[in-house]
């Protein structure tokens, strides 16, 4: 039990060390659990203040709190952090000379360090210290690293099992903004803390303006949303290095101070990306999701997820990185079939392929959400959201249902008249009577579906597609070059007069009174150019899948 004095401490070394007057939402009543020596698992958002809930008790500690952190690039930084408010720390890794670590043994054994950084990988080199005499206190930051269920795995992680064996009696504090129930199970499972104290910050943002499009014309839209705000920073995410690069080109050629960050940049080019976001010299950064952990950077106006991320998980932590000053903020997420696929072509074969998939599952259910989007954020990490959000595109803009049933006979008799042999894009092609190569060259413009849905537009026939996917009436078949075919429930529409209910996506146009005259293609040199045009397109389309394909 704690008396007022050490209290009273707890509050004055906050406002000594830190600056601050209070605390924040549980951050008083871990460090009190870290103080009373039980362990605790922390699931605090992004940004809600996890460092603290170790750096203050290990003030109160006599030894040393050993910190395991997963990158050296932030290890510097704390630990920068930590020594400009007066207080002893330091890191211990594989890039200091063999003298700079005794030196730092020494330290701890002097009793001389109140916080020690240290990967993973250099436990080991530090045996001789890791015992109960010199250490007070482990704290395991990013502890989601642990868990092959969480969204950034690293096997280093998995050798932190035997450090509760070492030090039995010794307060371990693991943090993460990760919150899934298996994962965080699998975390305190693996870091032998079953017992541990869970402390569950909530995890909504309400700051943050959810929205999701679909990811047609991406770069002209992001252009057109930067352009909305000027001078707001904001992040892309990209699922591969090479479009964080394309893209930062783009905008960089439209007038927007872009910049590419990734893995493959060195440690310097990446120092000067960061360092210049940061410092508001670079308004826009494109990435992959190696940006942004550890980024303390609080005016981040928006996110926007140039590709769909493998989970929900990464969404939540991704978007989290804006409005970290609690003003209003966008997430806008650009939803693509051609994402969804390659992310379960990535999975395939992974030993958790079923797991992997599942959680890509939920993050399609969000984007695809007819309900508020913001309680199936939350109820994913267990959260109840009484009302709906108000601040999501869904909130805002509800979906009407309407009688969609004639279009879902147009769907579904276009994919039987192609065998269902044909991806999605080439049966909205033929419904709206494309006549680009493949198209020509299948000779498809002689079925009879062919044109039959010329006056809605190419995203609307997607989103309608998709919403048949999703009630049953069809499927991908991912393991057959992602080709549309029936479902058992198909011929309820195609021919038993089942009624199927849509929502309405903004761009379908009301059903024209006057049927269009149907025209078979003549070869016209108009119709020729059209042709070629039209199968440059098609390619276009393909490179850019195969682009996106490229993992980083
Ligand atoms: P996390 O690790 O959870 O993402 P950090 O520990 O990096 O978050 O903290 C995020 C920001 O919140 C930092 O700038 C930190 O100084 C600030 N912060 C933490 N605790 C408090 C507090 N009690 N009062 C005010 N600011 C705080
Ligand atoms: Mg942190
Ligand atoms: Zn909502």
């Amino acid at each position: 039990m704690h008396t007022t004095e050490t209290k009273d401490k707890l509050f004055s070394n906050l406002k000594t060390y830190f600056g601050y007057d209070t605390f924040r939402a549980q951050q008083k009543a871990i460090i009190e659990t870290v103080l009373s020596k039980k362990d605790c698992l922390v699931i605090m958002p992004t940004g809600g203040g996890k460092s603290m809930c170790f750096q203050l008790p290990a003030l109160s500690f006599e030894g040393v709190t050993l910190v395991i952190s997963p990158l050296i690039a932030l290890m510097k930084d704390q630990v920068d952090g930590l020594n400009a408010n007066g207080i002893s720390a330091s890191y211990f890794n594989s890039s200091q000379s063999a003298s700079e670590q005794d030196l730092i043994i020494e330290r701890v054994i002097q009793a001389d360090l109140k916080l020690l950084y240290v990967a993973p990988e250099s436990l080991a080199s530090l045996q001789n210290i890791i015992n109960e005499k010199y250490i007070s206190c482990v704290a395991i930051d990013e502890a989601h690293c642990i868990s092959s269920w969480g969204h950034d795995f690293r096997p280093s992680y998995q050798q932190l099992g035997f450090l509760k064996g070492t030090l039995p009696n010794t307060p371990f504090i693991a943090l993460t903004a990760t919150a899934d129930k298996a994962t965080r199970t699998d975390i305190a499972k693996q870091l032998r803390i079953e017992h541990a104290q869970q402390f569950i910050s909530s995890f909504d943002r309400e700051n943050i303006e959810l929205e999701v499009r679909p990811a047609d014309n991406r770069i002209s839209q992001i252009v057109k949303f930067i352009n909305k705000t000027p001078n707001q920073s904001g992040i892309v995410y990209c699922l591969s290095r090479k479009t964080t690069e394309q893209l930062a080109k783009k905008l960089k050629t439209n007038g927007i101070s872009a910049k590419a960050y990734h893995a493959g940049l060195n440690f310097e080019e990446r120092s000067k990306v960061q360092e210049s976001f940061i410092y508001d010299k670079t308004q826009v950064v494109c990435a992959t999701v190696a940006f942004g952990m550890g980024i303390d950077k609080s005016n981040v106006r928006w996110v926007v997820h140039y590709n769909m991320p493998k989970n929900i998980e990464g969404y939540y932590q991704e978007i989290g990185r804006a409005g970290r000053d609690g003003l209003k903020s966008h997430a806008l997420l650009f939803h693509s079939y051609a994402d969804v696929i390659q992310l379960r072509n990535f999975a395939s074969g992974a030993s958790n392929e079923a797991f992997q998939i599942a959680k890509l599952d939920r993050m399609k259910q969000f984007s695809e959400a007819t309900t508020c989007r913001r309680k199936i954020l939350l109820s994913y990490f267990g959260e109840l959201l009484a009302e709906n959000c108000g601040n999501c595109d869904v909130c805002k803009n509800p979906p009407q249902f309407f009688d969609g049933t004639i279009f879902a006979q147009k769907i579904l008799s276009a994919v039987y008249r192609l065998k269902q042999a044909e991806p999605i894009g080439t049966v909205i092609d033929v419904l709206r009577g494309s006549q680009n190569a493949t198209v020509l060259d299948k000779g498809y413009n002689q079925l009879k579906t062919f044109g039959i849905g010329r006056e809605i537009a190419y995203r609307d026939w997607q989103h309608l597609i998709i919403q048949l996917i999703n009630q049953g009436f069809c499927e991908i078949a991912f393991h057959k070059n992602n080709v549309l075919r029936l479902t058992e429930f198909s011929n309820k529409v195609l021919f038993e007069g089942a009624k199927v209910s849509l929502t309405k996506p903004v761009h379908i146009p009301e059903p024209k009174v006057k049927e269009r005259v149907k025209r078979k293609p003549k070869s016209t040199s108009k119709t020729r150019v059209k042709t070629v045009e039209n199968s440059l397109f098609e390619r276009l389309r393909q490179l850019r899948y195969k682009i996106a394909l490229e993992e980083d």
